[in-house]
Order: C-alpha cells, then structure tokens, then sequence
C-alpha cells in the first residue's frame, strides 16, 4: 500500500510509516485533514534555500558574479506532481551548456547542500527554477518553463 501522506510505498503490518511516522493503522479512515496536517508538520522542519547567481557583461563578457542564496521558506509550500516555481533569474545563464542549482536543505540544525545539474540544450533559451514534491518526501528540482521543463532525480528531504 501507499502511505497516504507522503506516497512512500509501505508495508501496512509495519504500524506506522518508515519515512514519515505516520500511522497506517486506520489510515483509510484517516479525515483528509489530518493527513494534510501531518503532512505539513513533517515539511515544516525542512527549510529550504536555493542558490543564484547574478551577473553583469560588460563588453561581451562576464563580470561581477554574484552567489546568494534566495530562501524558500518550509518545504511545506512544496506539493506532489505541482512545480513550485521560484522567481529566479536563470534566464541568460543556460545559454551555457550546463548549469547548476544548488539546493541546502536545513533540519534540526544540520544542513545538507544538494547539486542539480541540467544540460538544457540550444532550444532552452529560458528557464526559470521550480521544486517539486516526489513521493517519500523527496525533493525534485525543475528547470525551465511551465510549458517546458526539466526534472532532476529526486533526493531525500527527510532525514530518519
Ligand atoms: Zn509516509
């Protein structure tokens, strides 16, 4: 069966869930609230940050590279199958070859720096980025536009 709060495929004899916690005893009669609830409790301990360049070209070449982090907020804002899209400006940078998203996921005090590397090819001559909740709450990075995106594997959010 699936657990029904984050679709991690599980054992019902288990009791409760390996991943979340939470319980698969009288799950199906579970109200949609409280598995939303728990849901949110479960994502509220990560935080999420997403970092950006920015740069500047002068006389047709890069200059002044910037690094800075543009938080998220809770992966509680993250849903299942829906891109989280957020304002960044990777618009010029995938004229490159390849880029990357750097992704730090903080929980009880730990932090854990995740790279996502797409190779967009000539035709992705936009891309904005997006994350995106895979089951066992996992995170997924997206690139691109609503209309054509790239998907990452997705990594573990949630530590045991
Ligand atoms: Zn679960």
């Amino acid at each position: 069966m699936q657990c029904k709060c984050c679709r991690n495929e599980v054992n019902y004899e288990q009791g409760v869930c390996p991943v979340c916690g939470f319980l698969l005893l009288g799950a199906n009669n579970m109200p949609a609230e409280a598995v939303a609830q728990h849901k949110k409790q479960v994502l509220d301990k990560v935080t999420l940050a997403v970092k950006l360049y920015t740069y500047e070209i002068e006389d047709e070449e890069v200059k002044n590279i910037q690094e800075n982090w543009k938080q998220v907020g809770t992966a509680s804002v993250l849903d299942f199958e829906k891109i989280y899209w957020l304002d960044c400006g990777f618009e010029e940078i995938v004229s490159a070859e390849s880029f990357t998203v750097t992704v730090r996921m903080s929980q009880n005090g730990t932090e854990k720096e995740q790279q996502f590397t797409f190779r967009p090819g000539k035709d992705f001559c936009r891309a904005n980025v997006g994350l995106k909740l895979a089951d066992g709450f996992r995170l997924q990075v997206a690139a691109g536009t609503p209309e054509n995106s790239l998907c990452s594997d997705a990594v573990n959010m949630i530590q045991g």
